[in-house]
This record gives structure tokens, sequence and C-alpha cells, in this order.
């Protein structure tokens, strides 16, 4: 049989619950209007530069992707004042949590992580076996006190998601700094810092500086959230050259497509585009927190692109009565918050549109 046949480490391994696409709700529902606040996608789209890139890289896809990414690597360091062998692409950081696993972990290895972050990190340990540590956070933080204190001989990495998903919370250079002088040289640590670019506190930290000093820091980021590139693919990693080598032995050949590649190269250049999608975050995240408040509702301040809130309901259920109405957003109950959902920030109009919805359902019951 079949059965006999898995390697027992992933008999356990749960599929990943995506945000539900906008397409299946229309068909599913008879909707002609949906909109998603569920997967803390670019609510703009993405920028007119990828959008010209996207379209000319149409004609060259019976040409294999350029396996070193070049150029994007090139700009990317320039950008970044790091050195081009400092960089390693993916298809999207999913994919480089994935050779971590492979390059470092094995059944007899740890790792670290938030109870309650990003599921992609306890995917990246299960597939290859390792066990998962879960660190529960304090007041919707990571608890990098405890984290650091759970460091065993057997850890070989500790993931931090900074601004952590779903809560919107940073951990301050300060409480980095206090981290890392605890941690010993030999375990890795993972910054993934997604949503970094919409970070506003100036208690973040520049992580860039942790490479000069220290050779066991990952940094990942990712052209999916502020770039509005999730379709493609594409993110990468930051580090010593030589970790960087060994994540690339596990790397396939043309792993960034090549569309993905042109896109995001033409997405770091569009300024604009970039400005124009922190400006509307601002905006539309005070517009939800005032509205929150007037309902009195209580949420998790946000550093990124999404909000936690406490709803006071069974968020599934909300989650559905929503839907029926055209707005997608996302149960919390699989994180164990059986009462709260975290919405993305989306455009103005959705926003509102969101919150409308969201009242009537309130005023029903
Ligand atoms: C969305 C997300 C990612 C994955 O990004 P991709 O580059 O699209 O794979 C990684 N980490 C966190 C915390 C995320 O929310």
């Amino acid at each position: 049989m079949i059965d006999s046949l898995i390697r027992k480490e992933l008999e356990n391994i749960k599929p990943y619950i995506p945000g539900k696409p906008i397409d299946e709700v229309k068909r599913e529902l008879g909707l002609d209007e949906v909109i998603k606040l569920a997967s803390n996608e670019n609510p703009f789209g993405p920028g007119v530069k990828a959008v010209e890139a996207i379209k000319a890289g149409a004609s060259k896809v019976s040409i294999y992707p350029d396996g070193n990414v070049h150029q994007l690597r090139r700009k990317l360091a320039d950008t970044l004042a790091v050195k081009e062998d400092n960089l390693l692409f993916g298809n999207g950081s999913d994919e480089i949590l994935v050779m971590l696993g492979q390059a470092f972990l094995t059944g007899e290895d740890e790792i670290i992580m938030a109870e309650t972050t990003f599921s992609e990190y306890e995917f990246s340990a299960n597939i290859m076996g390792a066990e998962v540590r879960k660190v529960p956070l304090k007041s919707y933080r990571h608890d990098l006190e405890a984290m650091a204190e759970a460091v065993s001989d057997k850890t070989k990495i500790v993931f931090i998601c900074n601004p952590n998903n779903p809560t919107g919370t940073i951990v301050t250079k300060k409480e980095i700094d206090e981290f890392l002088a605890k941690i010993p040289d030999d375990v890795l640590v993972v910054l993934d810092e997604a949503y970094q670019e919409f970070v506003t506190s100036d208690e973040y930290p520049d992580s860039l500086e942790y490479l000069k000093q220290r050779d066991n820091i990952i940094i990942l980021r990712t052209f999916s959230k502020a770039y509005g590139l999730s379709g493609l693919r594409i993110g990468y990693a930051i580090a010593d050259s030589k970790l960087i080598g060994y994540l690339d032995r596990v790397r396939q050949p043309f792993n960034a497509n090549k569309i993905a590649q042109e896109a995001a190269l033409a997405a770091l250049d569009d300024t604009e585009h970039l400005e124009k999608t922190l400006k509307n975050n601002q905006e539309q995240k005070e517009y939800l927190i005032k509205e929150f408040s007037k309902l009195e509702l209580e949420h998790v301040p946000t550093q990124a692109n999404f909000i936690l809130v406490e709803v006071g309901r069974d968020a599934d259920q909300l989650f559905e009565q929503l839907l029926s109405q055209g707005v997608i957003i996302r149960s919390m109950s699989s994180y164990d918050y059986q009462t709260k959902i975290r919405v993305t920030i989306g455009l103005e109009e959705e926003n509102q549109k969101f919150i409308k919805e969201f009242k009537k359902i309130l005023s029903n019951q």
C-alpha cells in the first residue's frame, strides 16, 4: 500500500491554508463583486513599471531564466549596499524557508519559533523531520527572552518574524541586540522581514547591520507584499556569503523565474508605486483603527499592512458572513484565536465596504 511508502516524518504535515481566492468566491456564491483583504497583498496591484516588464518578458519565455539572477542581484546588492554573494533568490521567500530546512535540518535537530507566527517555519522543519519548539507570544509580541532560553544543544534555527504575521507587532533593535548576545554562534537566526517596508517605528532594527558582525543571521525579504508581485513568486535572503553558498547547494538551477526576475528589477525602480502603497497603508490603517475604536473592538497595534482584531464573536462564523457579502478576510481560529480576525489594509473603498458589511452583521445580532 502507498501509505507504507511515505517517510514517516511527513505523516503529520498539515496543508497550508491560504486566503480564499476571489474567483472561487465569485463562482461559489454567484457574486460579481468580491474584495479580498485576506492575504496581505498590495491593494493597488503591481506597479506600472513591473507590468511593462511582465508584458515585455512574455515573448521571451521560451528561454530559460538566468539561473544566477545576475541583473536583479547586481541591482539589489547596490540598493542594499551588500555584496552580490550575500544574496540568494527564491520562488518566493517560502522556497527559501524550505531550502533552509534542506540545507541545515535533520531528524536530530530542533527549531524554535513563536507559537503564533507564520506557519511555514514549522513546515520547513516538518519536511525534514526536525523537532519544532514553540514559544508563546507575550502581549502579541515575540518573547525573545523566552526564545533565547529555549535554545538547546539540538537547536539549529530560531525564526523571528519581524513584523510578526499575524499580529503585526515588531521586536525592537534593543531586544534583538540583547537576544543575539545570548545566542551561540552555531545557531542560525532567521529574521523574516516580509513586511519590513511598512514599518514606521524608529525602534525597528536595521538588520543589515547585524550581517557585518555575524555570520549566523539570515534576513528574508520578498517582492510579494509591498511590491505587489505575490503571484510571480520572488523573494530573497541576505546573509554571509558562506551561508548563502550552502543554501545554494539545495537550490534548483532555475528556481527564480524569468518574468519574476524582470518584474522585480523594474519594481525596484518604481519608487512612486512603493510610496503610494505605503502612504495608502498609513492612511487606511488610521481609518480602520478609528472605526474599530468606534465599534469598541480591540486591535493589536500594527507595523504591517494587516490588523489583528478581537471581534468578540466566533471568527469562523464572521468569516462566512462577510464572505457571503463579498468580503474575504482571515479567521484566526487556526492560530487558536477563536474570536479574532486578521484584515489586510486595502484601498479606501475596500476598507469602507468591509466596515459597512461588518457593521451590518454586528447590528443584526
Ligand atoms: C507572505 C509571507 C512570506 C512569504 O512570502 P513569499 O515571498 O510570497 O513566499 C514570508 N513570511 C511572512 C511572514 C509572510 O507573511
